[in-house]
């Protein structure tokens, strides 16, 4: 009912769409990829939402058409100059007077490569965030957050795009077999922790880094659950997300890390 031509991340589609019919949709999101067109194929999709006569991106409306072509006059993309790789101030700037037309009805501007944002440009989108938004919707699109100002990641609403909604189909090699070995049962009673481990995390130097590791994936793990949550199952879910990073802090804290995986695993099995 929802984004119907676009394949895969269920869950943020139905984040979206829950947004959407409990008119919750925030003012700017920060859509995390690593595949930059098909994010775009994403935004796309989530702008017809918003004008199409079924309300569903169906694709064949005029409205959902001229999104399609790029020529609707409240849906703009922006992104870094013909030939350039970087996001200017320029662009920035464009983008951001989308806040300003309130008088067309809802804006939606969609930054492609945001992550791409020099700091003139980064600074006037940031002065913009921090502004009443009015009635625009600005997208931002990146493949991490990593090089964006904090104060950006943390003014928008965070979506991570991706396949697969497991927590275990995200983690990689020897971390997922880590996973699964700690949520076995009678992991501890049959199984000494740190040799454990020596094994899930080889690379790593020591069982306090091994740990933090571990819990950094969890916790980015559990964040993109969170989206693929309704209603009341989301509670559960969001005390396991706290849980684990109060253990992160616990370990930053000098909690010994064994008592602190310990904990892990009880609240893995058990939930908080
Ligand atoms: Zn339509």
């Amino acid at each position: 009912m929802f984004l119907p031509i676009v394949p895969g991340n269920e869950a943020a589609k139905r984040f979206f769409g829950r947004a959407v019919i409990l008119e919750r949709v925030s003012h700017s999101y920060l859509l995390v990829g690593p595949d930059a067109a098909a994010s775009k194929l994403f935004a796309r999709e989530l702008a017809k939402v918003f004008y199409c006569a079924e309300s569903r991106a169906c694709g064949s409306c005029s409205a959902c058409a001229s999104i399609e072509h790029s020529n609707h006059p409240n849906v703009n993309f922006f992104g870094p100059p013909a030939g350039k790789s970087v996001v200017d101030i320029d662009t920035v700037r464009g983008f951001c007077e989308r806040t300003h037309y309130r008088s067309n009805g809802l804006q939606i501007a969609i930054l492609e490569h945001a992550d791409q944002m020099n700091e003139p440009a980064a600074n006037a989108l940031l002065k913009t965030l921090e502004e009443p938004l009015g009635s625009a919707l600005l997208i931002l699109l990146v493949q991490s957050t990593g090089s964006l100002l904090s104060t950006i990641v943390s003014r928008c609403h965070r979506v991570y795009l991706r396949g697969g909604d497991d927590v275990r189909s995200v983690l990689s090699g020897s971390a997922k077999e880590a996973i699964e070995e700690v949520l076995s049962p009678h992991f501890f009673a049959r199984c000494e922790s740190r040799g454990w481990l020596g094994r899930a995390f080889p690379d790593e130097d020591g069982v306090r880094t091994a740990v933090r590791k571990l819990l950094a994936e969890l916790v980015e793990d559990w964040r993109a659950r969170i989206h693929g949550q309704e209603g009341c199952e989301l509670d559960p879910v969001l005390r396991c997300l706290e849980a684990l990073i109060e253990l992160r802090q616990d370990l930053d804290r000098n909690v010994s890390p064994e008592l602190v995986l310990e904990r892990i695993w009880r609240v893995l099995r058990h939930g908080a």
